[in-house]
């Protein structure tokens, strides 16, 4: 056979291939598969609600290990304030798109009016954890924690225009407002875990959305007194009974680092979270 001739048949081959393969492949999906990717560059309805609230970058969908993942993620970077400023979330928070709504709503509706209370604006958030794939409170084979649905977040604690920081958990701060700042976020998050709650919970506020049957919420969260605070003033009640000059009870023996001079040893982080 001629060499042009096998070139003619060749090409009426190719012809022949296209055009039975084209409709096969409008059949198996080639164009739905184009309209999916056009929709999944398109944002959620989600997502311009929240961009009218924050700054963040959507995320591909995230998948597994396992049971963990999540659809309409996002890297939450920044509250937008209703006076526009800025509240940073630091680290960034890989949140789905639902749960960085609530939390920005909540910086701006509750803790920013509340930050003031305490003398200055809101300026940041310290996130303690977001997005991870594994058990409650780390443990291998418990029930997959909320964090690993990206439906969590962990708050260690909150940061003021004038430097100052205010963890939430800190004694110190006035007990008032933290009870009033945990029946705001017991309202809006259907977990919320601290301290009292189950020992792995001293030194951060865990808060998520999971969903329950008949919409049941867990709100644990002791606010508990400032008992150092009370050793603190006995030196200030000692001074001002002796200025009486009348007859005191002698003071109750302190605790061996009191008496040395020396702070408490500062307790160890918990690295066990839901
Ligand atoms: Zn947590």
């Amino acid at each position: 056979m001629a060499p042009e001739t096998c070139r003619v048949k060749g090409l009426v081959v190719i012809a022949l291939v296209l055009c039975t393969t084209e409709p096969a492949a409008a059949q198996y999906g080639v164009v739905p598969a184009t309209k999916a990717t056009e929709a999944e560059l398109q944002p959620s309805a989600c997502q311009l609600r929240l961009a009218k609230v924050a700054m963040f970058k959507p995320l591909p969908v995230l998948a597994g290990p396992g049971e963990c993942g999540a659809v309409d993620a996002v890297l939450l970077e920044w509250v937008i304030l209703p006076d526009q400023a800025k509240v940073a979330v630091a680290p960034p928070a890989t949140l789905r798109c639902a749960m960085a709504e609530e939390v920005a709503l909540w910086l701006r509706e509750d803790v920013a009016p509340a930050a003031l209370k305490l003398g200055a604006p809101l300026r940041g958030l310290d996130n303690f954890d977001s997005y991870e794939c594994r058990g409650r409170n780390r443990v291998r084979g418990a029930t997959l924690s909320e964090h690993g649905r990206a439906n969590a977040l962990d708050v260690r604690a909150l940061r003021l225009a004038n430097g100052e920081v205010i963890d939430l958990t800190d004694v110190n701060v006035p007990k008032h407002w933290r009870e009033a700042l945990r029946g705001s976020v017991c309202a809006r998050f259907s977990t919320v875990l601290g301290p009292g709650s189950d020992g792995n919970h001293e030194e951060h506020i865990h808060v998520d959305l999971a969903e329950r049957r008949g919409g049941y919420k867990m709100c644990q969260w002791e606010v508990r007194e400032p008992v150092k605070q009370a050793e603190k003033t006995e030196p200030d009640a000692e001074a001002k009974a002796a200025k009486l000059e009348q007859p005191v009870p002698l003071p109750r023996p302190r605790p061996v680092a009191s008496a040395a001079g020396g702070a408490p040893a500062k307790k160890m982080r918990s690295h066990l979270r839901w």
